[in-house]
Parts: structure tokens; C-alpha cells; sequence
């Protein structure tokens, strides 16, 4: 009698086990084709769907008079289009800021972000990310005569303001962990902030506060960068089919000479 419980108890357990890691072999290969899928999806579809900032002149800023966004990232996100598409206008464009791109990158809500963001280490455990399709480093903008002359003057008792989600806050804490960082959700917000004296500094990527130094000039860059912001476009986990036609895209602007020209179009500096 017991004998036979138990021979049924581990026949049910050799059974259980088997169909644990029948479904565990599933789920791995289900997301392997979802990768693969991303790209097809992309074609089925006819356009790709990409997030980008809608308040980062320079790089993706939205002109109220036309309702369309411009810069930068806007510009290299059609041609992306236009190598995998075959139509620079097969894009559609969705906001994101600094804090959502992830998840609505995760929640499929884009097929991917090409909006100023640095390619770091703890992101890739999150997304993939594409080669390096620009270089920026973050620095500070300041109101033209500040006593803040670079990162040294970032004491206590001073404000920084930073935007949430941004790689910016994390480095500012850890290189002035004297001053107080107060985020912000987008760079609007924070450079109205800057312009109300809610701070003393803001702190982003330098190509960034040079569009923000353009619109406003009574307002300056200081003390040179104090890291290294390599963006890359950036898929949800997995899809390496997508990482691959984005890399072949991008290297084919840059042979091209387009990058070039969208480069000197936007940045001055
Ligand atoms: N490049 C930095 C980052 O990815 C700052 C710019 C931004 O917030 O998008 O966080």
C-alpha cells in the first residue's frame, strides 16, 4: 500500500518536472522567435515606430506652429526608415522622456528609442543597444557671471537640477554628493526651473544645454564635460535580428556622407 503511494508520488513528481522544463524550453524559444518577429512585424506593419523626446531642442523638439518634431535624432531616426523601410516617412514618432523610454520600449508600446540615451552598463540588463551613433559628455549650464564655474563649486548648500531617469542625476550624486539634486520630468520642466533660480546649475549631456544656451543666451555652458554619454538606439531585450538591420542602417548613413549632413545641420559645436 505504501509502496504504491509512493511509486505514484514520484511518478507524478518525474512527471511534473518534465513539464516544468518542456515549458521552460518553450518560453525560451517563444522569445527567441518574438526577437526574430520584430523585424518581420516591422515590415508586416509598413512603418517603424520610434520613441523620441518632444523638448530637447537640437535633438527632438516639437515646433508648436507644425506639430512636428525636429532634430537631430528625428532626422537619423527617417533615414533609418528609409535603409530598412525603404521610406523615410514609414516612421511614426511617440514621445518618451528620459524615465518612460524603457518601459514603453519593454511594453512594446515602440519598436525603439533613439532619444539621447547613453548606452551604460545597468541598461544593458534592461535593452540592446545598437553601435554608437553619437557622442556627448555631461557638463553644467548656468545663468551667464555664476559663481559656479564648474563641477569644484557644486558645494553644500547649492542646487543641481537633473531630469528623472537620466544617467545625469546618478553621475552628479556620486561627482558632487555635496549638493542637493532636485529631478525633474523632462528637460522643459527642468530649464524653467533653472530660469526661476530653483537652482544653481543644470546638469545634462553638453549637447543637450547647448540647445538650451542657443534659445537662451543669457545662459552658458561651464567647466568642460565630466563624462563620456555614448548614445546608441536602444530594442527591447532579444531582438537581435532589429540590433542588427539598425547597425547595417546606421553604417550605411555614415558611408553614405547623410550622417554628416544631419550632423552639421544640428550641431554646432
Ligand atoms: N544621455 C543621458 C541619458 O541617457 C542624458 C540625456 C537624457 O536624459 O536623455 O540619460
Amino acid at each position: 500500500m505504501f509502496k504504491t503511494r509512493l511509486f505514484k508520488f514520484t511518478l507524478m513528481t518525474i512527471l511534473a518536472v518534465f513539464l516544468l522544463a518542456a515549458c521552460g524550453g518553450k518560453e525560451k524559444e517563444t522569445s527567441g522567435e518574438k526577437g526574430k518577429d520584430a523585424l518581420q512585424q516591422m515590415k508586416d506593419r509598413g512603418k517603424i515606430i520610434i520613441g523620441v523626446k518632444n523638448d530637447t531642442r537640437l535633438f527632438g523638439l516639437k515646433n508648436p506652429s507644425t506639430g512636428e518634431v525636429e532634430g537631430f535624432d528625428i532626422d537619423i531616426a527617417r533615414q533609418l526608415a528609409k535603409e530598412i523601410l525603404g521610406d523615410e516617412n514609414k516612421v511614426e514618432f511617440k514621445e518618451v522622456t528620459s524615465k518612460t523610454r524603457i518601459p514603453l520600449l519593454n511594453n512594446g508600446d515602440i519598436d525603439a528609442v533613439v532619444a539621447t540615451m547613453t548606452i551604460t552598463d545597468e541598461r544593458k540588463k534592461e535593452v540592446d543597444f545598437t553601435d554608437v551613433y553619437f557622442e556627448a559628455g555631461q557638463s553644467l549650464l548656468v545663468k551667464k557671471g555664476s559663481k559656479i564655474k564648474s563641477i569644484k563649486d557644486l558645494k553644500k548648500g547649492t542646487k543641481v537640477l537633473a531630469v528623472k531617469g537620466s544617467t545625469s542625476t546618478i553621475n552628479i550624486r556620486e561627482k558632487a554628493p555635496e549638493t542637493q539634486v532636485l529631478e525633474f520630468e523632462n528637460y522643459a520642466e527642468a530649464f524653467t526651473a533653472l530660469k526661476t533660480k530653483q537652482g544653481d546649475a543644470l546638469t545634462t549631456d553638453d549637447a543637450i544645454l547647448y540647445g538650451m544656451a542657443d534659445e537662451d543666451p543669457s545662459y552658458e555652458l561651464v567647466g568642460g564635460t565630466f563624462t563620456e554619454e555614448p548614445y546608441g538606439i536602444a530594442v527591447k531585450k532579444g531582438n537581435k535580428t532589429l540590433v542588427d538591420a539598425l547597425n547595417k542602417a546606421l553604417k550605411n548613413i555614415k558611408d553614405s556622407g547623410k550622417y554628416d549632413e544631419i550632423h552639421d545641420k544640428w550641431i554646432k559645436q
